[in-house]
């Protein structure tokens, strides 16, 4: 059987996204000799406070024709402040891909590897092991409201949340649907029924309705306020979290934070539909206090690669076959060295790609 070539371009970003990217790279391409998957990959320079500096803006204007070819987009990190203001870069680049491309699920793994000191006390490897699945698009983020009367005693504000079923509705199946192809099959909805009265009492109301197509998975809904504590006191509990996209926002930062390093976390901004590319991408930013000293973890975006060949494949054969091989050599280095400093080790940022690049080679 002959595999299709996956295009794929690669932006590099910031800071130490211009670090982790070759680790990132290598890794791909280890990967893709090992399993035969064909890889087109473009180095993109622009979507960078470096190309800002020349051109005065983030892109191109012809950014989205330029991309609309590619399968998915391999991200670093975007944030130099020192020379672009953050909203600038940001609002100029990667929200532009999320909104332009309908990337609305934000899916984000949390996972304790062994060798990785855990905050939290007592925890063992097995004991978090989730997926926080975020709606991407709406809700809580808009700009809809206003303020009255301001700047006086009588100030008002409002903003509003904005839900549509189809918004509401298709993470939620992709959520049942991660859930199903997992051994627990069990669903997290976070809510707050109790005091949102009536947007929240919906979603309950959408996850039982969705729910029906699925009824090998065990759905729960919980409260975001003891869900959050829970996340801290019983990691245990989760297998797939679905959220609203203030509600995910917060726990897949929470989650993340439980499992040590922000080195680690990746993550995968998805149109599934396939109609535009998705973006894989390192939980972590630019992180200009450590770059320039090749000392960043590049793991998080080593796995983000994991993700993205899973994504192309549809979780099937060669795909799901790199995709797993990158990831038992991640535990492996995680386990046995060598260690980036964040890890307590004074491995460098290269080192560490070699290494579980030459894993993921070896087999
Ligand atoms: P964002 O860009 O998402 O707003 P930020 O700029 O506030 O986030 P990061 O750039 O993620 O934050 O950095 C936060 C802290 O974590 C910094 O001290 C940074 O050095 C550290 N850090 C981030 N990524 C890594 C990494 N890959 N390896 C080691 N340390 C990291
Ligand atoms: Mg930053």
């Amino acid at each position: 059987m002959t595999t299709p070539t996956f295009r794929i371009a690669a932006i590099p970003g910031d800071g130490i996204g211009k670090e982790v990217m070759p680790e990132g790279l290598r890794v791909l391409h280890a990967a893709a000799k090992r399993f035969g998957l064909a890889l087109d990959v473009r180095e993109i320079p622009w979507a960078s406070c470096d190309w800002h500096a020349q051109h005065g803006q983030m892109m191109p204007d012809d950014w989205k024709e330029q991309l609309s070819g590619v399968d998915a987009i391999f991200f670093g990190a975007v944030g130099w402040p020192a020379t672009v203001p953050d909203h600038v870069s940001l609002w100029g680049s990667l929200l532009k891909f999320r909104r332009q491309f309908d990337q609305y699920i934000n899916l984000r793994p949390v996972r304790l590897f062994e060798g990785v000191p855990c905050p939290l006390a007592g925890r063992k490897p097995g004991d978090i092991d989730y997926l926080v699945v975020r709606e991407n698009t709406e809700g809580e983020y808009t700009a809809l409201g206003g303020v009255m009367y301001e700047g006086t005693d009588r100030e008002i504000v409002i903003q509003e949340s904005v839900f549509s079923r189809h918004g509401a509705d298709r993470v939620l199946r992709f959520a049942f649907e991660a859930a199903r192809s997992r051994p627990r099959k069990h669903l997290t909805l976070a809510t707050k029924s109790n005091g949102i009265a009536i947007s929240m009492p919906w979603w309950d109301g959408r996850a039982d309705a969705v729910g029906r197509d699925f009824p090998d998975v065990s759905l729960d809904k919980q409260h975001i306020d003891i869900l959050s504590a829970r996340f801290v006191l019983q990691p245990q509990r989760f297998d797939v979290v679905v959220a609203s996209n203030l509600f995910g926002d917060i726990l897949s930062d929470l989650g993340p934070a439980t499992t040590g390093t922000i080195g680690l976390a990746p993550s995968a901004n998805l149109n599934p539909e396939r109609k535009f590319p998705s973006l894989f991408e390192p939980v972590h930013g630019s992180a200009p206090d450590i770059y320039g000293k090749n000392i960043a973890n590049p793991i998080a975006m080593i796995w983000s690669g994991a993700l993205m060949l899973d994504f192309l494949t549809e979780g099937q054969g060669a795909g799901r076959a790199a995709h797993d091989a990158i990831v038992k050599a991640i535990e492996t280095v995680l386990a046995q060295g060598p260690r980036t400093p964040d890890l307590g080790g004074n491995a460098s940022t290269t080192a560490l790609g070699q290494a579980i690049a030459g894993l993921v080679e070896a087999g």
